[in-house]
């Protein structure tokens, strides 16, 4: 069967960037398997991956719009190290903020005596991302799945 909204399909990928490097890949461990249409890929592989069926390979250049969007120079920000308590700040490290609504992750990207610089942005933000798929598996979602918008069992969430 082919691809299409409230499929739940099985995939393997590698991610790229455009020097090459790998910067995430499934292969080695268990496939991805998500429900399609739903939102819970970026936009690019879920346009990429419409009306394929398994046992397909595809190679998916996605730029930044429909991947993690684009680099927002304004998430970057200056905290000053009081807001820290304290503690032993190190660039690379992770903190959430934002309100009790809407939390998300920033990195430390710079620190002096005084204040921290951290950055927002999602780490492939602004990247071009080059996906090679494998489609292993597709079948039909069940009602339940469907009414939560996730995959049940084989990887996905149980609740
Ligand atoms: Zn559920």
């Amino acid at each position: 069967m082919q691809i299409t909204k409230d499929s739940v399909v099985s995939i393997h990928y590698t991610l790229t960037d455009n020097a090459g490097t790998v910067l995430d890949t499934s292969v080695g461990n268990a496939p991805l398997v998500y429900l399609h249409g739903h939102g819970n890929l970026i936009p690019g592989m879920e346009t990429g991956l419409e009306n394929r069926v398994a046992g397909e390979k595809l190679n998916l250049k996605i730029a930044p719009e429909n991947g993690y969007g684009k680099r927002m120079e304004e998430f970057v920000q200056k905290v000053p190290m009081s807001a820290f308590n304290g503690q032993d700040v190190k660039v690379g490290m992770q903190f959430e903020a934002g309100s009790q609504e809407q939390r998300y992750v920033v990195h430390v990207v710079e620190v002096n005596e005084t204040e921290v610089t951290v950055d927002g942005n999602h780490p492939l933000a602004g990247v071009e991302l080059n996906f090679d798929v494998e489609v292993i598996a597709v079948r039909s979602a069940t009602a339940d799945e469907i009414a939560h918008g996730h995959v049940h069992g084989e990887g996905g969430h149980h609740h």
